[in-house]
């Protein structure tokens, strides 16, 4: 069993964490004194909600729907402004400047590089296989005293596919395993959230960017052991969370058939754009997707996303990484259908 203490940062073992006010008076009172806020509110959100008071710093209340949904206790869960802040806490909780390493598995998500070139960890990269599967061997042999994180995304962006290995590298691997679910709504594989007690040394983060349509209130998701998340909560900005932010994502939580039906709807039109491109001759290969979005590989990528962009449709060239490859978001029907139609005339 890996110790988790023993990964983090001395600084962030030792730290004294800021207490704000709402840390350190926390039931109903009738006035508010402690907080340096104006007594009234020059303006209202579109929800007529007063806007002067600080928000919630833990988000107790979006905590608990959240608790409900995803079948985990609210004490496991870290709420961040976008996964991207909790991709950057996570660094600096266990990543010593100048000193420590993280193992990535390219081609995959590109903040995960340049947090780590942001908080000077040294990158080891492990490419993922042909077939776009973890390496494991080479994972645990290229680890050293000095790896802390590895980041895992699955499904991944921009293969679309999910990864089948991930099980076999815990309890193996000496450091903290961060499992990026930010497309788990669209995939058939099962969540890792709700093993979180079980295993440890593994952070997953979700999102509610994606299949919840949130992307604006940048509300990203981590789940860990409990200790995991109190130094996410002591390193974090108190006030991380907007109000408006906040009330938002827990509005949104209650609408869960039109969820379901959002993700369906997704997910047959993902099917179709699928069914679609097999038809045109310069597409040379479909990748079976587990996400909201098909990587394809055509004759030449850099045409395809010119003679898009010229018809006003823009969709994401992915030749840097992978050659010739394009990643394509599922949109609407619409939207979709007028895709397919313009690349008729290519
Ligand atoms: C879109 C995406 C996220 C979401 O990031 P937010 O900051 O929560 O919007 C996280 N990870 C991956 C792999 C993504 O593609």
């Amino acid at each position: 069993m890996v110790n988790i203490q023993k990964l983090v940062r001395p600084n962030i073992l030792n730290l004294k964490a800021y207490s704000s006010a709402r840390d350190e008076f926390k039931g109903e009172a009738k006035i508010y004194l402690d907080a340096n806020e104006n007594p009234i509110s020059l303006s209202k959100s579109v929800n007529e909600v007063e806007l002067n008071r600080y928000p919630d710093p833990h988000q107790n209340q979006l905590k608990e729907k959240l608790a409900n949904i995803k079948g985990v206790s609210a004490e496991n869960i870290f709420v961040g402004n976008g996964s991207d802040e909790a991709i950057d806490l996570l660094f600096r909780i266990f990543c010593e400047p100048n000193v420590d390493n993280v193992i990535i598995c390219p081609p995959t998500y590109g903040m995960y590089e340049v947090s780590a070139n942001i908080n000077s960890a040294q990158i080891i990269e492990v490419p993922l296989t042909i077939d776009f599967e973890l390496d494991i061997e080479k994972i645990l042999d290229r680890q050293n005293q000095k790896t802390k994180l590895l980041f895992i995304c699955s499904p991944n962006n921009p293969t679309g596919n999910s990864l089948s290995q991930i099980e076999k590298l815990i309890d193996k691997f000496n450091g903290i395993i961060v499992i990026d679910e930010a497309y788990i709504d669209f995939s058939t594989q099962q969540s890792f959230a709700q093993k979180v007690n079980d295993y440890p040394q593994v952070v997953v983060l979700q999102t509610l960017s994606k299949a919840w349509g949130l992307a604006a209130t940048r509300v990203g998701l981590a789940f860990a052991n409990d200790k995991i998340i109190n130094w996410l909560n002591q390193v974090k900005p108190p006030y991380n969370v907007s109000l408006l932010n906040q009330q938002a994502a827990i509005e949104t939580l209650d609408l869960k058939d039109a969820f379901e039906q959002q993700v369906h709807l997704i997910l047959t039109q993902r099917t179709w754009l699928a069914e679609q491109f097999q038809n045109f001759k310069w597409v040379k290969k479909v990748y079976p997707s587990d996400a909201n979005f098909l990587l394809i590989q055509v004759e030449n990528a850099q045409d395809i996303y010119q003679f898009l962009l010229n018809n006003g449709i823009i969709i994401r060239n992915r030749h840097s990484i992978l050659p010739n490859c394009i990643r394509i978001t599922v949109g609407t029907k619409q939207e979709n259908l007028k895709l397919i139609d313009t690349l008729k005339l290519f």
